[in-house]
């Protein structure tokens, strides 16, 4: 039984199947809940675990190879690949949440896996062989295993350990949108990202001319719910253009003219999760480490998850076993990655002008193109990463 069809669920359902293992996921929203929603770039780790499960380039969506970096003032300090293309030439992808949803859910539903909707999981319990699962409409579902794919705010992980987590605050708020209609420099695929005065700013042209943006505005206290649901979306708009009305941007053009623009919401994280299963219950992806969004690694720490965890559960009989391998496998990467994220938010906060000049003086120097390319070089150990589907796992396995 797999809780959530967000990308780890039927990531690992296309996974388990591959390897031979019965799986449903339970997800707790209608089908096609999602909405337009907000954008997302899969880096090529991610991409390339996808593609050794058999699934095939996603159609949706636009390939983004480069990233270019400007300060507000408008300086451009450096452009860089987005990870090194793999040998297929296969490189990082935008796009939107709800079409990636839709494409791994189509892909495990096209290959045999059951996917439930409207199954909310509130509860669940070991029997003497496996695990009874209780969702919120009253029906029930028994199985070997449990595996929790429901993300940030897990159930499946405050069963295995009721201990309450704080979930990390970054410092920082994101928000998100598309706007069609407007003159704006740039190519697609170049992602074009704003060390601004007073917020951080990017966006890319799909091929269709929308532009794709994304800002996270530095808020040093973490806000409430109440406060962020306070904000109007004229108020939010009004907000944004003023953090950015300081920069030499295209951020103000691309606000104002934004169709719609997505709420606030804090930019948190999760470094470490004691527990990561019971034996047979188990987490994985935002549940058991969740990254910052500034990481851009979320997506591929879930990918990576689900094909460690498959053939994990492909290879080793006991089921404990493998439970115990694929977390001794992947610990250490993903609370690794989870650093990276947060070390990503703090390069793009803003914390006081004096601190803000000195970066604007100092950043050229030292993250012009050279710079930025030996930055590239030293970021192999993620983006090179390569699960090998067909190599087989053993408990003592060294590399999944
Ligand atoms: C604003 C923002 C921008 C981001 N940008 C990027 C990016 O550019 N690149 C990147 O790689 N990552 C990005 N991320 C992170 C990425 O979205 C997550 O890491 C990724 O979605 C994790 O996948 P998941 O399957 O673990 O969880 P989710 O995608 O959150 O899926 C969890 C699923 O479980 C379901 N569920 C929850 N509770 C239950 C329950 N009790 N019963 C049944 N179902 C349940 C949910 O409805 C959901 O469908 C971003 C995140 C945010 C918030």
């Amino acid at each position: 039984m797999i809780i959530g069809g967000g990308v780890a669920g039927p990531t690992s359902a296309i996974a388990l199947q591959k390897a031979g293992v019965e799986a449903v996921v339970y997800e707790a929203y209608d089908r096609g809940a999602d909405g337009i929603g907000a954008n997302l770039v899969l880096a090529v780790n991610g991409y390339r675990a996808l593609l050794e499960l058999g699934v095939k380039h996603l159609e949706d969506g636009f390939d983004v190879p480069r990233y270019r970096y400007h300060i507000g003032s408008g300086k451009a300090l450096a452009q860089v690949n987005n990870g090194n293309p793999l040998a297929d030439g296969t490189v990082g992808h935008a796009i939107t949440r709800s079409d990636l949803y839709r494409r791994l859910r189509d892909e495990a539903i096209s290959r045999g896996v059951q996917i439930e909707f409207g199954k909310r999981l509130v509860n669940a319990e070991l029997t003497n062989d496996g695990v009874v699962a209780h969702f919120a409409d009253g029906s029930k579902a028994e199985g070997d295993l449990l595996i929790g794919a429901d993300g940030l705010h897990s159930t499946v992980r405050r069963l295995i350990d009721p201990t309450e987590l704080e979930l990390r605050y970054g410092g920082l708020v994101t928000t998100s949108g598309y706007t069609s209609g407007v003159e704006v420099p740039g190519e697609p695929g170049t992602e074009f990202m704003y060390l601004g005065k007073r917020a951080f700013f990017c966006y890319i042209h799909d091929p269709a001319g929308v532009v794709w943006w994304y800002a996270a505005p530095t808020w040093p206290e973490e806000p409430t719910a109440d406060e962020l649901s306070a904000l109007t979306p004229q108020q939010w708009r009004e907000q944004l253009l003023d953090l950015f009305a300081a920069d030499d941007s295209p951020a103000k053009t691309i606000i104002q003219a934004a169709e719609e623009i997505t709420p606030p919401r804090p930019i948190q994280d999760i470094p470490h999760v004691p527990r990561w299963h019971n034996g047979r219950m188990v987490i994985i992806g935002d549940a058991c480490h969740a990254v910052s969004p500034s990481g851009g690694q979320g997506v591929s720490m879930a990918i990576e998850d689900a094909l460690v965890l498959g053939k994990c559960l492909r290879d080793i009989k006991s089921i404990e076993e493998a439970l115990n391998t694929y977390e001794r496998l992947r610990r250490d990467r993903v609370e690794k990655v989870v650093e990276f994220g947060r070390d990503a938010s703090r390069s793009i906060a803003v914390n006081g002008q004096a601190r803000r000049v000195f970066r604007d003086i100092f950043l050229p120097l030292v993250f012009n193109q050279k710079g930025a390319e030996k930055d590239l070089e030293k970021m192999s150990w993620l983006y090179d990463y390569r699960v090998d589907w067909d190599s087989p796992v053993a408990a003592d396995s060294t590399v999944p």
